[in-house]
């Protein structure tokens, strides 16, 4: 049984959303009840950041099981991560993108209606606040490490030199050196709990992502079995399935929910 609500289904991927995304709402919580449409058309285009991903990832054949929003953000359920570093590298960098996209069209809005009510892009104006939530949005997401975007780019274009497992272990370290600076200027210097969270949470996912690889990895090259001398093709290992037959299954499948499949 699934907790999240469905919201609808956009370009063939169904959009759900987490019960505790209702918490952003909360009046109070981000700025009183005035800043709900703010924090609604935020959210809206956090899911198109999140359709980057997806429809970046139809380009190269990779499927997305569903998108779903929750308070700390989108995250989209690709069907499998791409292990050819340019795949990986162009699905991960369409997210930040598009929000760069949005402030540019919001700053064309705003530029072609200077006199216009409501289209300025002062700070203070809806689309001023917009415009800057996205910037934001995007060069945080450009942080590199994992879970972010930035993680994802960085082990890419270390995977071209240095091969996956190597680019990986290097990204995930620095992702922890970042989280631990995080936490202590969280502690210290903004003495923000959230940003503790954050801080926690970044480096519990960089251990993940490259445990989760390492051992994919592992599996590719040495397989389960002495019959992994067998070329695989990238994404899909050799499994017994008993009486001496052998079957190429998918690394990661759809309902395999594991954590390096998950893009936010
Ligand atoms: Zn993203």
């Amino acid at each position: 049984m699934r907790l999240s609500w469905k919201l609808g289904r956009f370009a063939g991927i169904d959009v759900f959303v987490h019960p505790t995304f209702l918490i952003v709402l909360l009046p109070g919580v981000f700025g009183g009840r005035d800043a709900i449409p703010l924090i609604l058309a935020l959210f809206g285009c956090v899911l198109l950041h999140e359709f980057g991903h997806a429809l970046m990832a139809r380009r190269f054949g990779i499927g997305t099981v569903d998108i779903t929003l929750y308070p700390i953000g989108g995250v989209a359920r690709l069907m499998r991560i791409p292990r050819a570093p340019g795949a990986e590298f162009l699905i991960a960098i369409a997210g930040p993108c598009v929000n760069f996209a949005i402030v540019a069209i919001l700053a064309v809005l705003g530029f072609f209606s200077m006199d216009g009510e409501g289209l300025s892009l002062d700070q203070g104006s809806f689309l001023g606040q917009l415009a800057t939530l996205n910037f934001g949005l995007g060069i945080f997401n450009l942080i590199p490490a994992f879970p972010m975007d930035g993680g994802r780019v960085l082990r890419a274009a270390l995977s071209i030199g240095l091969g996956r497992t190597r680019a990986t272990t290097i990204a995930a370290r620095l992702g922890r050196i970042l989280a631990v600076v995080f936490g202590v200027m969280a502690v210290f210097v903004t003495q923000s709990f959230l940003h503790l969270i954050l801080a926690i949470f970044i480096f519990l996912a960089s251990r993940n992502e490259e445990l989760q690889v390492l051992g994919e990895e592992r599996r590719r090259t040495f397989g389960e079995t002495d019959q992994s001398i067998w070329y695989a093709p990238p994404g899909y290992r050799w499994v017994d399935r008993g009486g001496g037959l052998w079957q190429l299954s998918p690394v990661s499948t759809a309902r395999g929910a594991q954590g390096s499949n998950r893009w936010m």
